[in-house]
């Protein structure tokens, strides 16, 4: 690598502010506590239940001292292994006031990954619902572990709503560092296995502070906003981007258990919500399904969407079929803490921002693209590895300094695997995951894009694109097609579609009918799972 070359550095197009990080995570998100206090911090969808921030306060207080007595000191891992709900956040922040960590997973995984979790993360509690408990209790025998249910009550697990009754207890006095580790999100599992990411105090607030302080915040929320929380909170995008970002500004979060189109409208409608994170394949569903169009949801203002790649037809339509509602995405990776670009049309004083962008770099921070052969870093409109360098990324992966020295280079950059370039606005745009290019002679076949341009075909509701190992081209390109309902496209239409549109060695060579594309529930659709299907019937 030409060390002497001079990097080239890409910047927010807002100015850097002071960030106070030197502060444990929930008293930076509950700052302006008393200003909020009376205001509704989490409505529970099902149940209309409403907490206030003084409530959410108090309980997380209470089960903090409840958690302390179970043993849960500074250092120490709970597992929240919870579909959305209030308890989530209690444990969450009580783990914070204690010094100790939060490793959360999605309580649908099968027994042999909770339990390989479980292990990894060292954790000795765990909170669970009662569709789960059954894939921990054999394990909290083996190993000293505590099984606390939020929804029934079991004789062999101690019950949340118990823990959170009462008298307000005595918390045990606490020293945190910054640098002390708070969130323990594994990442989605999307190439390979899911890896342990440790966020610290500093990396949270840090990342926070990037979309919510200053006197022009990329993220414009106040305490005025209800926020959907509908994404799962087990995953970085919504316990970053919805739930701290919404504690920190005192809006209201509207919290779903599990997605479904209409009760999500019917959310929307009764909560008036004001702001909507969403994943691309909600965005896709909203754009596309009639339903919709039932529903009055005016009172959107901004629609986020993250995690996965969004082509600009898609988020185009969607601009036209709910034109109050501003779309714009912001591109998030668990290990970079997690957010490195977000447009800056949700700003409060808003920049321009481009359908198919995934924003502009977070401010306070630092974003080069590297030649993933050489090193090198490039120019504007030049695509190579996205890299990221800030207080902001994860302290590293647990118990795996060599994965940790592989993604973080000396020079402090988080190489993210993904290729992308920054445009002459300063906008980020990903073409694809490094891991994902499909090779056709050499030429680069961005999955991604031939995925956004196969569901902007009417007739076509869902889409993923492999590679085929190919004996003349190295690789080339297959997509597995859901047909919208009622169609009964056929492969040569689709292939026909695809041709007029690109150039020959992205053309589609064979086209794969399916009930549904495999996705994880941060959104992603897992290609790795098609590849291994395909590969599996033609050899
Ligand atoms: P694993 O690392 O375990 O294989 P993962 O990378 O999918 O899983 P996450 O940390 O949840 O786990 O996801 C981060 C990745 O999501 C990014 O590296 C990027 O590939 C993708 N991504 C996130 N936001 C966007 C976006 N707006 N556009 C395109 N891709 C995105
Ligand atoms: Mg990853």
């Amino acid at each position: 690598m030409g060390s002497m070359q001079e990097e080239i550095i890409f910047r927010s197009k807002l100015p850097d502010i002071k960030i106070t990080n030197e502060m444990p995570l929930h008293t930076y998100c509950f700052e302006s506590l008393s200003r909020f206090a009376d205001r509704p911090c989490l409505i529970e969808g099902g149940t209309d239940k409403i907490y206030t921030y003084a409530d959410v306060d108090r309980l997380s207080r209470r089960a903090a001292a409840s958690l302390a007595k179970l043993g849960l000191t500074k250092g120490k891992v709970v597992m929240n292994l919870l579909r959305n709900c209030s308890e989530f956040v209690f444990t969450f922040l009580a783990a914070s006031r204690l010094g100790a960590m939060t490793t959360t997973a999605n309580p649908f995984l099968t027994p042999g990954e909770i339990k390989k979790q479980l292990v990894a993360s060292g954790a000795i509690v765990v909170v669970t619902e009662a569709c789960a408990v059954e894939k921990v209790r054999d394990l909290a025998k083996e190993k000293e572990l505590t099984v606390i249910t939020i929804d029934k009550k079991f004789d062999d697990c101690l019950f949340f709503p118990d823990l959170i009754e009462g008298e307000e207890l005595e918390l045990p006095e606490v020293e945190i560092h910054p640098d002390d580790v708070v969130a323990l999100p594994y990442s989605s599992g999307t190439t390979g296995l899911p890896k342990g990411v440790m966020l610290t105090h500093r990396s949270l607030i840090t990342s926070v502070a990037q979309q919510m302080d200053g006197q022009n915040p990329n993220l414009d929320f106040s305490e005025t906003d209800v926020i959907l929380c509908v994404l799962p909170m087990f995953h970085i995008y919504s316990l970053h981007s919805i739930l701290l970002c919404g504690l920190r500004v005192g809006s209201a979060v509207v919290i779903m258990k599990k997605f479904e189109l209409v009760a999500m409208m019917e959310l929307v409608q009764k909560y008036k919500v004001t702001v909507a994170p969403l994943v691309p394949p909600v965005v896709v569903d909203v754009a596309k399904n009639a339903l919709v169009d039932k529903y009055d949801l005016s009172s959107i203002r901004f629609v986020l969407s993250g995690a996965a790649p969004m082509g600009k037809d898609i988020q185009d339509a969607f601009r036209n079929k709910i034109p109050n509602a501003f779309l714009g995405q912001g591109y998030g990776m668990t290990e970079a803490g997690p957010v490195l670009s977000m447009c800056l049309a949700f700003a409060k004083e808003p920049f321009d921002a481009k359908s198919g962008a995934c924003g502009t770099v977070v401010r306070n921070a630092e974003l080069k693209v590297v030649d993933p052969e050489t090193g090198a870093s490039l120019g504007r409109n030049m695509s190579g590895e996205i890299c990221i360098r800030g207080q902001q990324i994860m302290k590293g992966y647990l118990n795996d300094p060599e994965a940790t020295r592989n993604t973080i280079d000396e020079g402090g950059w988080l190489h993210t695997g993904d290729i992308g370039y920054v445009d002459d606005n300063e906008e980020i745009f990903i073409v694809d995951r490094l891991k994902e290019i499909i090779k056709y002679k050499g030429f680069q076949v961005p999955p991604a894009e031939l995925e956004a341009l196969l569901i902007t075909h009417p007739s076509i509701a869902e889409a993923a694109v492999v590679p085929l190992k190919d004996e003349m081209a190295g690789e080339v390109p297959v997509a597995y097609v859901v047909r919208a309902t009622g169609s009964e496209i056929t492969e040569d239409e689709i292939k026909q579609y695809v041709s007029s549109q690109v150039v020959f060695y992205k053309r589609i060579s064979k086209v794969i009918f399916i009930d549904a594309i495999p996705k994880a529930p941060s959104g992603k659709m897992l290609r790795k799972e098609l590849r291994v299907q395909l590969n599996a019937q033609v050899s």
